[in-house]
């Protein structure tokens, strides 16, 4: 089983999930999970597709 323990919700999040670098002056959202870089969101994006055993991490409780 994937480790889903990076993949913190939305608001909890203090570095993107993607890259692990700490968050510049803009972020970009993807989801309701901020990442870090527009290039970033789109690998988010692409990851949550290819992998939707952990898509219920993002939907609202
Ligand atoms: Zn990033």
């Amino acid at each position: 089983m994937r480790s889903n323990s990076k993949y913190t919700p939305a608001g909890a999040a203090k570095r993107c999930p993607i890259c692990e670098g700490k968050f510049g002056l803009v972020r970009h959202y993807s989801w309701r999970t901020a990442l870090c870089s527009k290039k970033c969101a789109d690998r988010f994006r692409i990851r949550r597709e290819c992998d939707r055993r952990w898509l219920h991490w993002f939907q609202p409780a």
